[in-house]
């Protein structure tokens, strides 16, 4: 952490509002100095004098020159975001007034933040752990009301807190064995094996539990993939434009013409889907098809869910069957949707019951609302409820199957007896992993890495 420690000293400064339209810009100062800068250049009352968490009218002079009229909001260490001494001051969103207020902070004594710094700090002065900071960069991402419950609940500490606890027990029993490595030849047991393994056992129960959730809880994040598929012209990229309501994908009366894969997302009821749209499953000599064709069969392994359109006149119901038995072979769940219903009489759409599929007309829009509820009752998300503790990180996934491996380990050595030697290594390894989660235990590497993906003010 050297480097971070270093550079630590300095007063890091950043525009924190997003640049562009808007009424107001925040420029933000924290560290050791923070408020002395901002002082030098603030013509209003002594900021060294007032208390924390107070707002200051003034103006932002360089010299006698007068950049901007602001608001000066003051927090002094270690009430703040990065427990640091903090001065955001809001100026007029101008460019021009930002860059000169900026620059002149920096004359005084101020240092350009780097990408995700005041949360770096935040984190190295203890203020969130690493799964918390994580989250923050999260939350500023999220676009859909679940993507923003799961970051605002693991803002908030949510599995992190249980985390701890579970890694303090498991300290407890480490040190214990660790000290009957001093008694080694007396054959003592400080740690008791059972109650070892009931913690063990416990613990690795919660981790389970995690893994699991991460398949939901990156559903959650980075909302459900969708794969349109059905032979050529059956009229999925007609059904992704009613979907999207614009006109993003090339409709074309030519089969096989939509060649690339074309993404898209809509929001359900506070759930993304992220449409695939694809070039449709056939056997086809062109080349340049085959590609197309290929990409559509990795495309939907990647599917949390296939819509399969059917066009009715087009295809006999045994083609469909056919085609159907592919799609099973995914082992993806799948809804059969029958389209161009607006050309089917009554009494053809009969012979289409067998498929217990949905009609709809793509063209004419009719039947893509409930297709929409249809999308929602497949994933299945009313089932979950807003407290339960949710990974969507793979970061923190690969720790906890790392811990998972190390916890096996440890039941193994205490169910066919290992040396306490033995034993401590791999509980060490299973505390190793879970520190890595929270950050109890970090690399230069690693904060480089998470911290670098943060834009420069977060
Ligand atoms: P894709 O190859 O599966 O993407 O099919 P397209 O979306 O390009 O549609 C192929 C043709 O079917 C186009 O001429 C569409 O206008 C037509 N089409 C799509 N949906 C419907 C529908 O619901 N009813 C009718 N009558 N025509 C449709």
């Amino acid at each position: 952490m050297s480097e971070n420690t270093i550079t630590q000293q300095d007063t890091i400064v950043a525009l924190a509002t997003a640049n562009g339209n808007g009424a107001i810009a925040v420029v933000r100062l924290s560290g050791e100095h923070a408020i002395s800068i901002c002082n030098e250049v603030f013509r209003g009352k002594d900021l060294s004098t007032q208390p924390s968490h107070t707002i200051h009218f003034g103006t932002i002079r360089d010299g006698e020159e007068i950049l901007d009229e602001v608001l000066v909001s003051l927090f002094i260490g270690p009430n703040s975001y990065t427990k640091e001494h903090v001065v955001e001051i809001s100026t007029h969103n101008s460019s021009y007034i930002i860059e000169r207020v900026i620059n002149l902070l920096i004359k005084k004594g101020a240092r350009a933040a780097r990408p995700g710094e005041f949360t770096l700090r935040a984190f190295l002065n203890g203020g969130l752990d690493l799964s918390q900071a994580e989250a923050v960069a999260d939350l500023i991402a999220s676009n859909s009301a679940a993507s923003h419950q799961v970051a605002m609940q693991q803002m908030r500490g949510g599995f992190s807190n249980q985390l701890k606890q579970l890694r303090e027990d498991l300290i407890t029993f480490a040190s214990l064995i660790e000290l009957e490595l001093d008694f080694s030849e007396e054959d003592v047991e400080f740690a008791n094996r059972e109650q070892l393994k009931v913690l063990i056992l416990k613990i690795y129960e919660v981790i389970n539990k995690l893994i699991r959730s991460f398949e939901q809880g990156n559903v959650m994040k980075n909302g459900v993939p969708v794969v349109i598929a059905g032979k050529p012209n059956v009229g999925k990229s007609t059904l992704l434009n009613a979907l999207l309501n614009e006109e993003r994908a090339i409709v074309s009366d030519i089969a096989g013409t939509t060649r690339d894969t074309i993404e898209d997302e809509i929001n359900i009821n506070g759930v993304t889907f992220r449409f695939i749209d694809t070039a449709g499953i056939r056997e086809t000599a062109d080349v340049v098809e085959a590609i197309g064709v290929e990409r559509t069969r990795e495309k939907m392994k990647l599917a949390r869910l296939i819509v399969y359109l059917v066009d009715p006149t087009q295809d006999t119901i045994s083609e469909v069957l056919k085609q159907l038995e592919e799609v099973k072979s995914l082992d993806i769940p799948y809804v059969v949707i029958v389209n161009k219903a607006d050309l089917l009489a009554d009494a053809e759409r009969a012979a289409f019951d067998v498929l217990e599929a949905s009609f709809i007309s793509a063209k004419s829009q009719d039947g893509v609302e409930e297709l929409k509820d249809l999308l929602l009752e497949q994933v299945n998300l009313k089932g979950l409820n807003a407290d339960d503790v949710m990974v969507t990180n793979i970061r923190h996934l690969e720790a906890l199957k790392n811990t998972q491996a190390a916890l096996e380990r440890v039941l193994g050595g205490i169910d066919n007896p290992v040396t306490s030697d033995f034993l401590a290594l791999d509980i060490r390894q299973a505390l190793y992993h879970l520190g890595e989660i929270t950050g109890q235990v970090s690399t230069d590497d690693l904060l480089d890495n998470i911290f670098s993906k943060f834009c420069i003010g977060k």
